[in-house]
């Protein structure tokens, strides 16, 4: 008699994001009793593509669901940058507005660094100004980009152990992969970093015990590339033929792994709710928020400065 080939076990976002749904609609109802108003979230929009206007209602659902005023300021395509920037200036200055997300991608006559600067790191609440990148760098405690957070968050709630086992993160942006890599770093995970330029990905994905997996290219990795009881997580969004597909061949991969991310069904139902956490501790943090660096960070010693040397 043959056994059964093992399959992984589906980490899904689902159940995750209802129980962190919960908890969220809980701390707006207190919040919105102390203050006698709810957190508000505004998205600034830059026209508007089938993409963007589904991940838009998504976020208003979602936060009106919990009680979240949320809101979105539309601007036309041809929005130059000054206007974007000077669109989310207005909400930084507006007290009843916590947290400020602008949708990606903005139109390409409009420079990314601009209006990312614009955004007070305090309502941040998408960890894209260079502040929260920063506070995440040195290990301190900014806010984080969502889905990086959503990927590692379905780890640490599915109960995989992370300390002093191999990462291998495949993609480098500053919204996914990098941010996935260094909160594995904090996390205790030996970590390496592959992207477009890697010259043998599979010896590297073979090596790891996690692989987290944010290419934006459907198949990229595959069952025979795995160490056998590898955790797969796959950040991936593609469509192929009408459907949406990861970057991880699952038909193969989960034969391999002892645990994989679904697509869908894996990190992006997470994202969302990941997203709402984060403007509840913005809201919180609002009144006593230091426009430089947020009050959770220890004095630090300064490091070889001339007496400690
Ligand atoms: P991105 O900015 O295009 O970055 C892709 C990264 O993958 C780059 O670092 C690139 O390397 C690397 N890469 C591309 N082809 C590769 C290859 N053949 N081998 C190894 N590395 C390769 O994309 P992103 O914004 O990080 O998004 C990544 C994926 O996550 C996309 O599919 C996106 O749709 C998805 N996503 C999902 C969510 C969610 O909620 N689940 C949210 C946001 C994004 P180089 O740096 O060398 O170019």
């Amino acid at each position: 008699m043959t056994a059964e080939p093992s399959r992984a076990r589906l980490l899904e976002g689902g159940p995750i994001a209802e129980e962190i749904r919960r908890a969220v609609a809980e701390d707006v109802a207190a919040f919105t009793a102390r203050r006698g108003r709810a957190p508000g979230l505004r998205v600034v929009i830059v026209g508007r593509d089938a993409p963007s206007a589904v991940y838009l209602e998504r976020i208003l659902r979602g936060c009106a669901k919990v009680g979240i005023d949320a809101g979105f300021v539309e601007l036309e395509g041809e929005a130059t940058e000054a206007s974007v920037a000077a669109a989310v200036r207005t909400l930084n200055d507006d007290p009843a507005v916590d947290g400020v997300i602008v949708q990606m991608p903005l139109p390409p006559t409009i420079r990314l660094r601009s209006v990312i600067e614009a955004i007070d790191p305090a309502k941040d609440i998408d960890g894209i100004h260079p502040l929260n990148a920063g506070l995440l760098r040195l290990g301190y405690d900014g806010f984080l980009p969502a889905t990086a957070h959503a990927a590692i968050e379905i780890l640490r709630r599915s109960g995989i152990e992370i300390a002093g086992r191999e990462a291998v993160v495949i993609g480098r942006s500053a919204v996914v992969g990098m941010p996935a890599a260094f909160m594995l770093v904090k996390e205790d995970a030996t970590v390496t970093v592959c992207h477009s330029r890697t010259t043998d990905l599979a010896a590297h994905v073979r090596r790891a015990d996690i692989v987290v997996v944010a290419a934006g290219r459907p198949g990229l990795i595959t069952g025979q590339m795995l160490k056998p009881g590898a955790v797969v997580v796959d950040v991936g969004i593609n469509v192929v033929d009408g459907h949406i597909v990861g970057d991880v061949d699952f038909a193969s991969a989960v034969e391999v792994a002892s645990a994989i991310t679904p697509v869908p069904g894996g990190v992006g139902p997470l994202t969302n709710a990941i997203l709402l956490t984060h403007l509840i501790r913005a809201a919180e943090r609002q009144a006593p928020f230091d426009r430089t660096l947020p009050p959770t960070i220890p004095a630090v010693r300064p490091v070889l400065s001339g007496g400690d040397r």
